[in-house]
């Protein structure tokens, strides 16, 4: 199998964890960079119905290179932010009701539970519920997105990138459980957040080898018979 054969089954299960974790629903959209300036994505239908023959690739401008779909309408927030971060191999946005909640307190994520350790170094909000439809909104994101690894946009939704498909389906779905984790917490009283020596020295095992393969192992094997 080739590399991109091998990227497109991982994107599909990788979709069907994040629609069996009930975090995109009709919409929602994933992406990984291929060579050559060009991106595979799914296409404009509920990210968990996808199967392999409904990937599409698109160029930096967004223009549909192969496949049958068309291109979701949020396509310029995925290629603004490649152009902007070379770093950045894979995109996932989706809505989450607890990701939207937390957007419109205006707070960003708080490290209250472990599982929002990954975001110590800040969630920025994109201050506007408008879809990004066109390029320089997708400017806008990118340059709020910054250096972080996830960005909230405002009674919307969130958009998580990473280097690989494992590590964003970890940000994705961790993403979601700490600002449910905080909504939860908020209505007991004052939170307590993780310092940030204790997220220091928490991210350090982040980074070990297959750091992500048991958490990621652990979701396949839900969705896989
Ligand atoms: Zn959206």
């Amino acid at each position: 199998m080739d590399a991109v054969e091998s990227l497109k089954e991982k994107m599909v299960l990788a979709c069907k964890v994040l629609q069996d974790q009930r975090v995109v629903d009709v919409y929602g959209h994933v992406s990984t960079r291929l060579s050559d300036e060009r991106i595979l994505s799914t296409p404009h239908m509920p990210p968990g119905k996808v199967a392999l023959r409904d990937l599409i690739v698109l160029d930096m401008n967004g223009k549909k290179l192969e496949g049958f779909g068309e291109p979701n309408g949020e396509t310029a927030m995925h290629t603004s932010i490649y152009k902007a971060r070379p770093d950045v191999q894979c995109i996932l946005h989706y809505h989450p009701d607890e990701v939207v909640a937390v957007s419109i307190a205006g707070q960003g994520i708080k490290v209250v539970a472990n599982c929002g350790v990954h975001f110590h170094r800040g969630t920025p909000i994109y201050d506007s519920p408008v879809l990004i439809r066109n390029e320089q909104l997708g400017d806008k994101v990118a340059a709020t997105l910054g250096d972080q690894n996830a960005v909230l946009l405002r009674g919307h939704g969130g958009t998580v990138v990473a280097n690989d498909l494992d590590t964003l389906l970890r940000l994705g779905l961790d993403l979601v459980r700490t600002a449910r984790i905080q909504i939860m917490a908020a209505s007991l009283g004052p939170v307590k957040t993780h310092t940030q020596e204790e997220c220091d020295q928490m991210v350090k095992f982040h980074d070990r080898p297959n750091a992500n393969r048991r958490y990621v192992d652990y979701y396949i094997s839900e969705v896989v018979d």
